[in-house]
């Protein structure tokens, strides 16, 4: 039987999804050859590029609204550089809500000024700033949906008149969304879509083209766009298993469908968090992510009561961030209710035995 994983990625992906993928590595489409022996620019892995496109642009409810989506490599973090290699022309600003908005800001300062509109490191990013301003003049707004190490999420977004760009690596496909606020979404695959290897990249096509500094082939999204994401050899196993995943929760009934069983799984647990006198929450409860659930022990000399308690419940992944300590719950679209009730009885366990 599998463990419950709460891992916070790379993480949990649908049992169906890895036997398919697993078969497709030995024999891929009844072929008699494997999906990572045959050449990118063949018929079946071209068709699974496209599919893996046309999915995201479906589920995000984004078609025929000049959307291109890309599957490109270096992860979320080379994201960080190529926004701002690709948009900022002298100036961009940035809303700081933890490391990997910290890390977004430090990349885009190599290309130009930078405003922090706001941050909430001052409180290590327990909650979201809510007051801000952001320049009309900037050349884009960056922010991250959902911050997989503090445990926060945003709930709304601004409409602005200037490009809108998130990083969605920890909550894509995982809520409803106007996602056509937004000009630019990346996301890691490794957080709720697929394994390590490969970065979606949905880009409102008309914002590109607006610097004038040359941009490596690389790092330049037009270059990959013309190419349909296959200027180099792009991660033909990782796109597949995206692509994979992608099908899953189309069939499943889509972003609307996995939305409310993440609610329900959120529910459960922070019930429990703020029910349990043996532990806290450690984020602002309207700020809480419905992803990453972050908690500690109220008494810490119960820690290895409590680790015992879940590691013998088949639980894996739970320790909390280095930055953060105590415990993250990852609940992601492929991670079960009866995986998040399996947590909630160790924690009512511990309670009963302390
Ligand atoms: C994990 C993560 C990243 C970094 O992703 P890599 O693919 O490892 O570069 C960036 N942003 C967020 C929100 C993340 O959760």
């Amino acid at each position: 039987m599998k463990k419950h994983n709460f891992s916070a990625g790379p993480c949990i992906l649908p049992e169906i999804v890895l036997q398919k993928a697993s078969e497709a590595v030995i024999n891929f489409n009844n072929d008699d050859l494997s999906l990572i022996e045959i050449s990118h620019r063949s018929k079946p892995f071209v068709d699974v590029m496209e599919n893996a496109r046309a999915l995201t642009l479906e589920l995000l409810g984004l078609e025929n609204k000049g959307y291109k989506v890309l599957f490109l490599q270096g992860g979320a973090s080379t994201q960080f550089l190529m926004t701002a290699y690709n948009l900022l022309i002298k100036k961009a600003a940035y809303l700081n809500t933890g490391t990997w908005s910290d890390k977004a800001i430090k990349e885009a300062r190599i290309f130009g000024e930078l405003e922090e509109v706001a941050s909430s490191k001052d409180k290590n990013f327990t909650y979201i700033p809510k007051e801000y301003e952001i320049p009309k003049d900037a050349d884009y707004f960056h922010c991250t949906s959902n911050n997989t190490i503090f445990g926060t999420q945003l709930k709304s977004f601004p409409k602005l008149d200037i490009p809108l760009v998130c990083d969605m690596s920890s909550d894509i496909f995982s809520r409803q969304l106007d996602f056509s606020t937004f000009d630019l979404i990346y996301a890691g695959a490794q957080k709720n879509m697929g394994p390590a290897g490969t970065t979606v990249v949905i880009i409102k096509e008309n914002i590109l083209g607006k610097v004038s500094r040359t941009i490596p082939s690389m790092l330049n999204y037009k270059i990959h766009l013309g190419k349909d994401s296959m200027f180099n050899t792009p991660s033909v196993f990782p796109v597949y298993v995206s692509m994979l995943t992608l099908e899953w929760l189309k069939d499943l009934g889509g972003i609307s469908f996995i939305e409310k069983v993440n609610q329900k799984k959120a529910a459960l647990l922070y019930h429990e968090i703020d029910r349990n006198p043996l532990f806290n929450g450690i984020v602002n409860k309207e700020d809480r992510s419905n992803m990453n659930a972050t908690f500690s022990l109220i008494d810490n000399s119960l820690k290895d009561r409590f680790d015992n308690l879940w590691k013998e419940a088949r639980i894996n992944g739970l320790n909390g961030h280095r930055s953060v300590g105590g415990y993250r719950a990852s609940m992601y679209n492929a991670l079960p209710l009866y995986s998040v009730q399996a947590l909630v009885d160790t924690m009512q366990e511990l309670e009963r035995k302390a």
